[in-house]
């Protein structure tokens, strides 16, 4: 007892002597104000807590302090926040084998040995990111190539675009995989003589998806150590986990009580199960020096547009007769939705088509005669909105959660998929601005990258990195650096309940920043302002990258 306690102590003078106040000086700092315009600042005083204390101007006099931090001039952020990412999936895909940068067969075959051999534990080397085409092999790779690299264990590999996955003899093996099992629907199963020769197209993947075993949790444990460093080599100081397994809050946690956790998780559970298993019957509390919480519910309301999942008013173009998928009956909406909000669980629905936002506005202006108060619904993606529907967002607070690197990345195929005649309320960030919706910005990483400078240069200027379309695809709904920045920072933390903690510089709140190789607002071009990198991290006034 007494020693447990003798060590409480010195762990508490431990942290009180590493603490003290600091003074980050001379810098160009930035940081979005209550009024959504920007302030600019000289130097920032950060308190033993952690805590902004207070801001000056540049050339104000400065309060001496034990620390002192040169920030030589540099341009300061707050750090920035991705209101819409999966942090999990971020960290697997990058422990996993990635097979996407190599240029031959050869090539794959000795990284997939080398990387099996390297890594001994998991029972299956799993993998992505082959492309045949890449490799100049005019066909697809076969069991029997992979096996010449790994022979005794199973090997799963997921093709570039996800289509199609390749696995070697043993993981046939155990997927039970013969001559004889027929395609799924959907599905294709490639043969050779009436043997299957190691690939499995769209549907069939799942035949031997479904026997892969889940990462194990000290692989769940490296995936999100590794997902935190690619956060804060981003400068990406906080994120949103949109759709939080019971089994992902605890690596979330493990990494928490072992002083692991650095960046700031807000998550939403993964469905309704998922947020009770989690929280019980409210969200929890911040925990870890407000490291973590569990706020809401992510829900679906219907698929995505580039596979036709996107549920439409009208068919799609390129597809006469279809309207894509919608998710849930109205009657069940509300019924799953009402669950989540009775115990006051914030509530996030993906909504992607014209179809599905409509149903969802519904549900929300429904619902929000029964559960009143501060609700901030949230509606993922908003991507397709019919122009009819845009002026529903601004009632009931509904915030509107964007992806601006989704624009870049699809405006051609929205095109093709609805012609542009109905796309008049596609990617409208400035339509939800104007209609008075919150609007919070993010990358929805690992679909696309989570570096948030990308996303900045798309929402100002709505051309893809290569310039196009000239002008800006739809350029009315550009929004102006200010407002970009504030959806990627006061915004996200408001869409999250945590604006009184984090999402700007001001007394009170934490002290995430970040510094820069560029003065974002002095930069002529998207190109520019797409490229910024970032020079240091810092998280509660401690620089934690690079470490
Ligand atoms: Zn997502």
């Amino acid at each position: 007892m007494i020693r447990k306690l003798l060590a409480a102590l010195a762990a508490l003078c431990m942290t009180s002597a590493a603490t003290a106040d600091v003074l980050v000086d001379n810098v160009n700092g930035y940081t979005i104000g209550a009024d959504g315009r920007l302030i600019r600042f000289g130097a920032m005083l950060v308190g033993d807590d952690g805590k902004v204390e207070r801001l000056y101007q540049r050339g104000e006099k400065v309060q001496r302090t034990k620390f002192r931090f040169d920030g030589k001039g540099r341009t300061l952020l707050p750090g920035l926040i991705d209101a819409h990412g999966h942090v999990m999936g971020l960290g697997l895909n990058a422990v996993q084998l990635d097979l996407s940068d190599t240029k031959s067969l050869a090539e794959a075959q000795s990284k997939i040995a080398a990387y099996a051999a390297a890594n001994p534990t998991p029972r299956w080397v799993i993998g992505r990111g082959w492309n045949q085409e890449a490799w100049g092999l005019g066909r697809f790779p076969t069991a029997a190539e992979l096996d010449s690299a790994v022979r005794d264990r199973p090997v799963w590999l997921e093709r570039v675009d996800g289509h199609a996955g390749w696995a070697n003899s043993a993981a046939m093996k155990e997927a039970g995989i013969t001559g004889k099992t027929p395609s799924p629907a959907g599905g294709q199963i490639e043969k050779s003589g009436g043997q299957p020769t190691g690939i499995f197209v769209d549907a069939a993947a799942a035949l031997v998806g479904k026997v892969v075993p889940p990462a194990l949790p000290r692989t769940r444990d490296q995936a999100l150590d590794r997902a935190q460093d690619i956060m804060l080599s981003n400068g990406l100081t906080a994120a949103t986990d949109m759709g939080t397994t019971p089994d992902d809050w605890l690596v979330m946690r493990r990494a928490g009580d072992d002083g692991r956790l650095k960046v700031r998780i807000i998550a939403y559970g993964a469905g309704v199960e998922s947020a009770l298993a989690i929280a019980g019957t409210r969200p929890t509390p911040w925990l870890y020096g407000d490291r973590l919480r569990l706020v809401g519910v992510k829900l679906y309301a219907d698929g995505a547009l580039g596979s036709r999942g996107a549920w439409l008013k009208q068919p799609y173009r390129d597809s006469p007769g279809a309207r894509g998928l919608s998710f849930v009956t109205e009657t069940e909406l509300l019924n799953i939705m009402s669950r989540a909000a009775m115990d006051r669980f914030q509530i996030a629905v993906h909504a992607i088509g014209d179809a599905a936002n409509a149903q969802l506005l519904g549900a929300i202006e429904e619902l929000a005669n029964t559960y009143k108060g501060d609700r901030r619904w949230r509606i993922e993606h908003a991507q397709i909105v019919d122009p009819a529907d845009l002026a529903r967002f601004g009632r009931n607070g509904i915030i509107a959660s964007m992806q601006p690197v989704h624009e870049t990345s699809d405006w051609r195929m929205a095109e093709a998929r609805m012609g542009i005649e109905r796309l008049g309320g596609a990617y409208a960030w400035r339509s939800m601005i104007a209609n008075g919706s919150p609007l919070a910005f993010g990358s929805d990483f690992p679909v696309e990258s989570p570096n948030p400078f990308p996303g900045l240069a798309a929402a100002i200027s709505r051309q893809d990195p290569s310039g196009e379309p000239p002008g800006g695809w739809l350029p009315e709904q550009r929004v102006t650096l200010e407002q970009a920045l504030a959806a990627f920072t006061r915004g996200a933390a408001y869409a999250g309940f945590a604006e009184d903690r984090i999402g700007s510089l001001e007394k009170g709140r934490w002290a995430d920043f970040i510094l820069v190789d560029r003065d974002i607002f002095d930069v002529p071009t998207p190109r520019q302002l797409r490229e910024t990198k970032v020079v240091e991290t810092w998280i509660a006034g401690k620089k934690v990258w690079p470490s």
